[in-house]
């Protein structure tokens, strides 16, 4: 058999992997090895690139993976839980770049390529670099190291039609004629780098999570595209793969904020939460502490924790998980539910509850709580607000309206545990603060547990 064939077959075994890792990825309980089995195919591929003949310098590899390895396993190793959309945000930074280099060294070995080949050359530039510099500035939002607010100024949708044009433009140009392209290959990489900095830094830091599963596609599209620039065919599945997979993502969060893909990138959002932060209150909130909510759960046959981004600043996941296993112990049945954009990035509280041991078959959707929540004795919220709101299902002039929700107001008693009646992110007031049957145990989410643990620890 030709050295040829096998290495496609074996970028078939590797591609199979791939979607099997994918398919893995959507549980909890089989993430782990779904990303060893992804793992597992990319080692693979890279072994069976290497047998290629048409290598040409292997010391240059070596030391490329010797410093990717270093730096890889030192960062993965080092980052913070917290800090894991940063560390994407350069990943996917990293891919672009490395598409945007590989279009650039293909047309510098050989400038007398056919029209599809300078197309998909030119491509690879674009996509590359708008993916390397709009992670650049998600990155630097998202640190701290930028400024998060949303930068607008007039003239803005103007300067980028213009942009689009001269890159389009250019695109033409290169595309053919590339044997005297280099100077607009060269403009063309800077107009794409300047794109990727204007389309994200109108964008809201607290948006950010979904411009990064944006950017993940477009890198996936960009190393597609570097795939037909080396006529690599495991190149080509596998960032189409990621490609698909981000946009579904980006899709699955816009859903769930019930916010089109344009308003999160063209809106301007963040600057919007600043101001609507004014809103009257609707009524009397009912405090309540935790030597009274005790005796509340000590009776409760069924709890339901409801986490939020305020359980990630309180870092309030191993005490919620302390008292959920105390509840336990007295007799309730516990769940957590789990909204799909709570907190700031995809899967963040699930993330959160996995590092905090709570059991993946406590973990419940959205759709699978709401139908029984008027069973639940008791919704504890923890730092929850926006995926909580009431006023998504009942008042048609909320920002939130239409945004599923978590509907805790339907439980028996509702315990909401936040700092003050403020407003979470969409900014928007919470009817559900003074529902009748709801309490609120104000104060730092961590410590408000704490209490209720040392309560049924003393009892
Ligand atoms: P929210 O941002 O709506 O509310 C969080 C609440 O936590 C605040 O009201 C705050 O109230 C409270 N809080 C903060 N610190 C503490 C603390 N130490 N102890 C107790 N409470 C605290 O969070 P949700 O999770 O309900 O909603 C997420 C929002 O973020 C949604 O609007 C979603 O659309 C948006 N979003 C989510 C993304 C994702 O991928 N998950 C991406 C982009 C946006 P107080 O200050 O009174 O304590």
């Amino acid at each position: 058999m030709n050295l040829a064939l096998v290495i496609n077959l074996v970028y078939i075994v590797a591609s199979v992997m791939f979607i099997f890792g994918l398919k893995m990825l959507s549980s909890p309980a089989t993430a782990r090895q779904g990303n060893l089995l992804s793992a597992g195919g990319m080692g693979l591929a890279i072994i069976f690139t290497l047998v290629n003949q048409h290598i040409i310098a292997y010391q240059w590899i070596v030391l490329g993976v010797v410093i990717g390895t270093v730096v890889g396993v030192a960062a993965a190793r080092m980052i913070e839980m917290t800090a894991m959309p940063e560390m994407v945000t350069l990943l996917n930074g990293s891919g672009g770049l490395a598409s945007l280099l590989l279009g650039w060294s293909e047309y510098q070995r050989n400038q007398e390529v056919v029209v599809f080949s300078a197309f998909v050359i030119a491509l690879t530039a674009l996509i590359g670099g708008v993916t390397f510099s709009g992670s650049i500035i998600a990155w630097g939002k998202l640190s701290g190291k930028l400024d998060g607010k949303p930068v607008l100024f007039n003239g803005q949708q103007i300067v980028n039609m213009l942009l689009l044009l001269a890159i389009l433009v250019c695109i033409i140009f290169f595309t053919l004629n590339p044997i005297n392209g280099l100077i607009i290959f060269l403009v063309l990489i800077g107009l794409a780098l300047i794109l990727g900095v204007m389309s994200v830094i109108p964008i809201g830091g607290a948006d950010m999570p979904v411009v990064i599963a944006l950017l993940n596609s477009y890198s996936g599209l960009a190393a597609c595209a570097a795939g037909f620039v080396i006529e690599n065919n495991l190149l080509i599945v596998a960032g189409a793969l990621v490609g698909a997979s981000g946009i579904i993502l980006t899709n699955i969060m816009c859903k769930a904020m019930n916010r089109s893909l344009a308003n999160v990138l063209f809106s301007g959002f963040g600057s919007v939460v600043e101001s609507a932060t004014g809103q009257g209150e609707q009524g009397e909130a009912k405090p309540i502490n935790t030597e009274d909510t005790y005796p509340i759960l000590e009776a409760a046959a069924s709890v339901v924790f409801v986490p939020g981004y305020g359980l990630a600043v309180a870092q309030a996941q191993h005490t919620a998980r302390e008292l959920g296993e105390l509840l336990e112990e007295n007799g309730a049945e516990v769940k957590y539910a789990v909204h799909p954009v709570a907190g700031r990035m995809p899967g963040h509280m699930n993330v959160l509850l996995a590092e905090a041991n709570v059991p993946y078959d406590q973990l419940v959707e959205m759709d699978d709580i709401n139908p029984i929540m008027e069973t639940v004795d008791v919704c504890m919220v923890v730092g929850a607000n926006d995926v909580v709101n009431p006023a998504a299902r009942e008042d048609e002039t909320s920002p939130l309206y239409g945004m599923p929700i978590i509907n805790v107001d339907m439980a028996r008693t509702v315990i909401v545990l936040k700092r003050s009646l403020g407003v979470g992110f969409a900014g928007v007031q919470n009817p559900l603060f003074f529902k009748d049957n709801t309490r609120m145990l104000l104060g730092d989410a961590k410590s408000s547990i704490q209490g209720l643990v040392r309560e049924f620890k003393e009892a």
